[in-house]
């Protein structure tokens, strides 16, 4: 991308954030999420200002932009993962969510059914949510950082996660959620911007975009860890504190 290109980007961008800010989208935009690869920012940074990618004509607060955003999703080629998926998986939950749960990549059952944590590691993330009062059908929306499935569901490369990060940005300027939960390494450093272990992110205090972030373990560690149980009621009972303080 060329200086004045990059500047006229940067102008477009922060237009955007204001418009956010402002509570909503004053003005139409040029769609930003259409596949155009030079749309995207160079390299999407975990802590860029609000509402930026959530710019696009089709990308609205409410559930009419995420269904503009799925249906993006479903379409994207904008990273390798697209040529081994069955079905991409945008996420799924209500539009107005207390907690928007964000976990790594679709596994096999995810890609097999488009919908998100379905599998045996979904099962017990669900009863985690169950433990405070949360479920997806009344309270929740989840979404994962890839949303289609790595292969021999290898962790999403760097290029991979960054290529489809304005979709989860997208979906949090959309959402609003009260609550943000990482489950795992790969969520967990892509929203804090930090390169260190769950263990040490989780004991810290974070925000996104202004939200309330909590880091916990991903359920299928825990499922191959049981040790890291108490850890996760620890962050479950720190979230749900979050929650009534909010
Ligand atoms: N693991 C994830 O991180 N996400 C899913 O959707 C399923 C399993
Ligand atoms: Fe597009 Fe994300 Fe799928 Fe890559 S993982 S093809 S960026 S939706």
């Amino acid at each position: 991308m060329g200086k004045s290109s990059s500047l006229s980007e940067y102008w477009r961008l922060l237009d955007l954030a204001e418009d956010y800010l402002r509570d909503g989208f004053r003005r139409p935009h040029p769609p930003l999420l259409a596949p155009r690869r030079e749309a995207l920012p160079p390299s999407p940074a975990a802590r860029e200002p609000a509402g930026v990618e959530a710019g696009s004509a089709s990308v609205q607060p409410g559930s009419a932009g995420l269904a503009a955003i799925a249906g993006e999703v479903s379409a994207c080629t904008r990273c390798a993962l697209h040529r081994g998926r069955r079905r991409a998986v945008p996420g799924e939950g209500v539009p107005n969510p207390l907690v928007l749960v964000v976990g790594e990549g679709p596994g096999a059952e995810e890609d097999a059914t488009g919908r998100p944590f379905v599998g045996k590691a979904g099962q017990y993330l669900d009863k985690w949510l169950k433990a405070i009062d949360l479920d997806r059908s009344s309270n929740c929306f989840i979404a994962n950082v890839v949303k289609c499935r790595p292969p021999g569901n290898r962790d999403p490369a760097p290029e991979e996660s960054a290529a489809c990060l304005p979709y989860l940005r997208a979906q949090i300027a959309a959402l609003r959620p009260r609550a943000i939960l990482a489950a795992g390494r790969v969520a967990a450093q892509i929203l804090t911007g930090l390169s260190v272990g769950v263990g040490e992110l989780r004991r810290r205090g974070h925000s996104y975009e202004s939200i309330p972030l909590e880091v916990t373990y991903h359920p299928s560690a825990v499922l191959r860890d049981p040790s890291l149980r108490a850890l996760v009621w620890e962050d479950l009972k720190r979230l749900k504190s979050t929650l009534n303080d909010a």
